[in-house]
């Protein structure tokens, strides 16, 4: 499949690193909106939110109780934003589930 975030999953390209387990990856997006601005992926293949479902819910849970964690490692003290966008009117150009961590600054209520 021809899925830029499994290739960094499977660390076929590379990424600056943040987080990683068995199961999922956080790394610096590469063209931040915010001082910073970490992307959290399971390592599996789910197209986006629409994708999640009952068998893959520990997962995408596994990926929340590591938010925290990985929001604390990154110096978000003040607070941070995680938004999923999902589909064309969102604008998710990656069709594999990501979260998006903002901080370090206080955001305004678009993006970033
Ligand atoms: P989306 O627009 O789908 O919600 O988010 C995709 C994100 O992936 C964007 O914020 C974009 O900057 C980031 N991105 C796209 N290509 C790469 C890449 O090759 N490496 C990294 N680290 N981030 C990327
Ligand atoms: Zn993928």
């Amino acid at each position: 499949m021809d899925c830029l975030f499994c290739k960094i999953a499977a660390g076929e390209i590379p990424s600056n690193k943040v987080y990683e387990d068995a199961e999922i990856l956080a790394f610096h997006d590469i063209a931040p909106q915010a001082p910073v601005h970490v992307l959290v992926i399971p390592k599996e293949h789910i197209p986006s939110v629409d994708g999640v479902n009952a068998e893959n819910a520990d997962l995408v849970a596994h990926i929340f109780t590591k938010i925290p964690k990985i929001a604390a490692s990154l110096g978000l003290t003040g607070g941070y934003r995680v938004i999923s966008n999902c589909g064309d009117d969102a604008g998710q150009t990656v069709k594999h589930l990501h979260f998006h961590i903002l901080g370090g600054k206080p955001l305004s209520l678009t993006m970033a």
